[in-house]
C-alpha cells in the first residue's frame, strides 16, 4: 500500500463503503469497463517535465483549460524551467506571461511564492512529501495529490470537479465535500488503479458527463443504470 491516508475527523464517509467486505455500486463493474474501453491508457493532459514543471502547469489550470495552459506553459519555459529562472521574472513577469490563464495574479503570486518556497527551503527541488507540498503557496490537496501521483507514483486520488461530480452521479460516493469523494475513492478502488481512474473520470467528465446539459439517450454510461 502507499501513504496512509489522513481526513479531517469530521469528514463523513458513505455508509456504503465502510464494510470490510466493501459491495460495489450498482453497474460499478460495468462503468469501469466503459471507461478502460474510452480509456485504456489515459494520458496525463498538461505537458510537464518534471516535478516543478507539472505544479506550475497545475496551479495554472484552475479555472483554465488544459489546452490554454498548455499553450501558455511554453512562453515560461522558454525562460528557464527551474524554480530560479521563474522566480527571475518577478510576479510581473509571470503575471504578464500567464495572462491567458485567467486568475492572472493570483496564479502568478502562488508561482513565484511557491517557486522561492522550493529555492529556499528544499535546494531546488519540489519535495515529495504530503504535508510539504501542501505548504507551498497555491498548492491544496488536490494539486498535491497530482503531483504526489504522477510525478512521484505515491498513490493518490486527486479529487477535482469532474471526479467529484462523477462519483455523486454514478452512486460512488455521496460525500459532499472533495476530501469525502477522495476517501470514497480510495475505498473503492485498488490504489494501484486510483491514478488511471483519475484520469479517465477527467476525461469522462469532459467529454460525455458535463455538469450541464448532460444526454442519458448519447450517454455511454448512464444507459447502464436506468
Ligand atoms: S447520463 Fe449524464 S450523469 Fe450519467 S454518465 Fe452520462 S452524462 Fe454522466
Amino acid at each position: 500500500m502507499g501513504e496512509t491516508l489522513s481526513f479531517g475527523k469530521k469528514e463523513r464517509v458513505s455508509p456504503i463503503f465502510t464494510n470490510a467486505m466493501m459491495k460495489k455500486p450498482p453497474h460499478f463493474c460495468e462503468i469501469c469497463a466503459v471507461l478502460d474501453s474510452l480509456y485504456p491508457d489515459p494520458p496525463i493532459p498538461l505537458q510537464f517535465s518534471d516535478a516543478y514543471t507539472l505544479l506550475v502547469a497545475v496551479v495554472l489550470s484552475a479555472q483554465c483549460t488544459d489546452k490554454r495552459v498548455n499553450e501558455v506553459t511554453p512562453r515560461l519555459w522558454a525562460h528557464g524551467t527551474r524554480p530560479q529562472d521563474i522566480l527571475a521574472l518577478g510576479e510581473t513577469g509571470i503575471s504578464e506571461i500567464i495572462r491567458p490563464c485567467g486568475l492572472y495574479q493570483n496564479k502568478a503570486r502562488a508561482i513565484y511564492g511557491l517557486s522561492e518556497a522550493i529555492i529556499q527551503n528544499y535546494g531546488g527541488q519540489v519535495p515529495s512529501a504530503r504535508d510539504a507540498l501542501e505548504k507551498l503557496p497555491g498548492v491544496g490537496r488536490k494539486t498535491a495529490n497530482v503531483i504526489l501521483s504522477h510525478v512521484f507514483g505515491v498513490p493518490a486520488f486527486a479529487v477535482d470537479t469532474h471526479v467529484h461530480r462523477l462519483a455523486n452521479r454514478w452512486g460512488w460516493s455521496d460525500a459532499t465535500t472533495p476530501t469525502g469523494v477522495e476517501k470514497d475513492l480510495c475505498a473503492l478502488f485498488d490504489d494501484s488503479e486510483w491514478t488511471k481512474r483519475h484520469l479517465q473520470m477527467i476525461y469522462f467528465g469532459r467529454n460525455y458527463c458535463k455538469a450541464k446539459g448532460h444526454d442519458p439517450n448519447a450517454c455511454p454510461a448512464c444507459a447502464l443504470l436506468v
